[in-house]
């Protein structure tokens, strides 16, 4: 029959010489590899507490922004998961009451507001689709978990810190110029 690829290769059945049949020289050869592995630079990283640097546009867990007074961008108008094609957010809507608008910038704002990092592909659909650049991509990892629900982040760890705002307009910058 015709050998389907022309990799194929006649097994020998000679019989081993004794140096063969002992290994030595394999074991010689797979041990000098290894070695040579000790002294060339090392390709893993020792993380968490090394990270590894990550280009400008890089997209990682999202930021829920806050306006200069402080207040949530985030109008609960669902745009961001009606695009999400994973259907990792999930979000509640309620009404504004009255003396909360230092709080939330429009009428209508997200009560709760989860994503599911697990389901999460990181494509940043959800930042396109916004309409009150509210979402954004930054450049923290998902930190490493062993229990799933840990992955599902919620309100206190999306919404942006007043006294640690974060600057996405590198990234955007970096997008408009490709
Ligand atoms: S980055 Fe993509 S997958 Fe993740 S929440 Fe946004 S739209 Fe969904
Ligand atoms: S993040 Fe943006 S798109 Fe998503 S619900 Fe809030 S305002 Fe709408």
């Amino acid at each position: 029959m015709q050998s389907l690829t022309n990799r194929s290769k006649i097994v020998s059945n000679k019989k081993m010489t004794f140096s063969e049949s002992i290994y030595l020289v394999a074991i010689l050869k797979g041990m000098f590899i290894t070695i040579q592995h000790f002294f060339k630079k090392k390709v893993t990283l020792d993380y968490p507490k090394m990270k590894k640097p990550v280009v400008a546009n890089y997209r990682g867990q999202h930021i829920l922004k806050r306006d200069d007074q402080g207040a949530e961008r985030c109008t609960a108008c669902g745009l961001c998961a009606v695009a999400c094609p994973a259907e990792a957010i999930t979000m509640v809507a309620a009404e504004r009451k009255k003396g909360e608008e230092n709080l939330y910038r429009e009428e209508k704002y997200a009560s709760m507001y989860e994503i599911n990092m697990l389901r999460c592909i990181f494509c940043g659909l959800c930042e396109e689709a916004c309409p009150k650049e509210a979402i954004f991509l930054t450049d923290m990892i998902v930190s490493p978990d062993q229990q799933r629900d840990k992955f599902i982040y919620g309100k206190d760890i999306l919404v942006e810190k007043m006294e640690k705002r974060y600057d996405t307009s590198k990234r955007q910058k970096h997008l408009l110029e490709k």
